[in-house]
């Protein structure tokens, strides 16, 4: 059922040129199941070429016929999401239930980009000259290269390129190796949509060469990428050194604050879930519990209790609930982040350890007393791991949200306006959710601060790092 999966370059799917591939290994069984191309220089250079040409056709299509492609291409993500969903959990892990929300949130986000390239509107300025007109108009901003990871295998890719897609833009995604297969079905969606040869391209292979070859390459005019803090330093950097747009959507370490006056059953269950969906390899999972000193106790318990119903299996299997992490070396850090905070003083309330047998599962953690200098409370555990810290006051409980140099996602739970309103002003993070888990949305902004990256891959904002400004101004002959 799993498919062997190749390049796919101006239009058609390809072996690598060298012939080379690389194995997939399912993360619930470690079995190999199948292999992907593996491009090189040759390869990459078809594929530049290509996005060169697709460019120079799909920008001159108007936008109403690139909404209709995009929106053919979802409506194939939804008649094919039971087939789509069981590849994306053979190779990534996570229930066949996740990952099918997953695949219809894909084509949800595809449509609301198709309905963002009919509005990419410009300015007319008015002009000091009577027969002067001055124009602002939004252009392509050319070939985008794009890397993601194998987290969420089509989510990471949909929003790159069905934004690039609306705006104008060809595009080249490096899609993960981990996870090849998912991205790949998305890239057929499109291609069975009608888009034109050239405009969407695929490859993998060895990540820091790919990047590092089409980031300086002339023919690229605009990075994205999702990763770690690490990786996107080094890839902006690089973006820097060419001039090329950036939009970066790295790490993040997400505080949770638990106010005494907070509904501790709704915070404890959604949490829960937040925290160990897709078994807590996800860049905006809750991930440091900050809880008023008053209900510590209390939310621990129920937190457990909530965390204790979760199901861990072979994600194929209907009644599991969280599935193995994705690859042995996630498995190996988070086992690593454990240790070393239990070894400090932290309190094991839950889990603490991987399954025997095959397989890279990881039990739910839950870590109370997690003393500062546990290398977890600084750095991304990346895993299903919730470390519990007591706070007196709202400024402590502030002071700890913002002293890592991450902001990406943040969580509160009050039944305080005041309380609520504050935290709006204070949190220093791209996305805040108070009351309820509400972040994701294709309407709604995606983006960090600080070293979690810069831009925005949701919301009306997201489909201007894919534009250009071009001022025109004409005077009447
Ligand atoms: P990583 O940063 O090495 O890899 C993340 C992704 O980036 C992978 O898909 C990889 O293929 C790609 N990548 C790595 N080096 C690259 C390069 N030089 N050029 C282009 N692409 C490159 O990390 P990892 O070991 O896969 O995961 C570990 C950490 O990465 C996690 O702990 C987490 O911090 C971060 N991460 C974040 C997200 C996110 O959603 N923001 C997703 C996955 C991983």
């Amino acid at each position: 059922m799993y498919p062997d999966v190749q390049l796919f370059i101006n239009g058609e799917w390809c072996s690598a040129i060298a012939g080379k591939t690389i194995p997939v290994i399912n993360p619930a069984t470690e079995e190999t199941i199948g292999h992907i191309a593996h491009a090189e220089k040759d390869d990459l250079d078809l594929a530049l070429n290509a996005a060169e040409q697709g460019f120079n056709a799909w920008k001159a299509t108007p936008p109403f016929e690139r909404s209709k492609v995009m929106r053919k291409a979802a409506e194939l993500l939804r008649e094919r999401v039971d087939q789509i969903a069981a590849i994306m959990t053979t190779e990534q892990g996570k229930p066949l239930a996740q990952a099918r929300i997953e695949t219809l949130a894909a084509a949800d986000t595809i449509d609301w980009f198709a309905e963002e390239a009919r509005r990419t509107y410009g300015q007319v300025i008015p002009s000091r000259q009577a027969n002067v007109q001055q124009l602002a108009v939004k252009i392509p901003v050319g070939p985008v290269a794009a890397f993601t990871p194998w987290n969420f295998p089509i989510n990471q890719v949909v929003r790159k390129l069905s934004a690039a897609l609306a705006a104008g833009c060809s595009i080249i995604v490096k899609a993960p190796e981990d996870t090849p297969a998912a991205p790949a079905e998305l890239i057929r969606a499109y291609a069975d949509a009608g888009v034109p040869a050239g405009v969407v391209n695929l490859v993998y292979g060895v990540p820091a060469e790919i990047s590092e070859y089409l980031i300086s390459h002339p023919s690229i005019r605009k990075i994205s990428f999702t990763g770690s803090t690490a990786v996107g330093k080094h890839l902006a950097a690089l973006a820097g050194q060419h001039m090329k747009k950036a939009t970066m959507e790295l790490g993040g370490h997400a505080p949770v604050v638990i106010f005494e006056d907070a509904d501790l059953d709704a915070a404890a269950k959604q949490l829960a879930g937040a925290k160990f969906r897709n078994a807590g390899q996800v860049c905006i999972a809750p991930t440091r519990f900050l809880i008023q000193k008053s209900v510590y106790e209390k939310f621990i318990d129920k937190f457990v209790a909530a965390a204790s119903n979760i199901k861990v299996g072979n994600g194929l299997k209907e009644n599991t609930t969280m599935g193995p992490m994705a690859h042995q070396r996630g498995l190996e850090s988070l086992e690593r982040f454990v240790t070393d905070a239990i070894e400090k003083g932290a309190k094991v309330r839950l889990g603490g350890k991987r399954l025997e047998g095959k397989g890279f599962f990881f039990e739910p953690t839950v870590l109370s007393e997690v003393p500062m200098d546990a290398s977890a409370m600084s750095e991304e555990p990346f895993g299903p791991l919730a470390l519990m810290v007591p706070f007196s006051t709202y400024e402590e409980a502030v002071i700890e949200a913002n002293r890592l140099p991450y902001g990406l996602a943040a969580y509160a739970y009050t039944r305080s306006n005041t309380t609520a309103m504050a935290l709006g002003r204070d949190i220093e993070s791209g996305m805040l959710t108070i009351n309820h888990i509400g972040f994701g949305l294709p309407e709604t902004p995606f983006g960090g601060v600080k070293d979690s990256g810069y831009g925005t891959e949701g919301g009306s904002e997201a489909i201007d790092a894919y534009l250009d400004t071009r001022f025109i101004s004409q005077a009447g002959a």
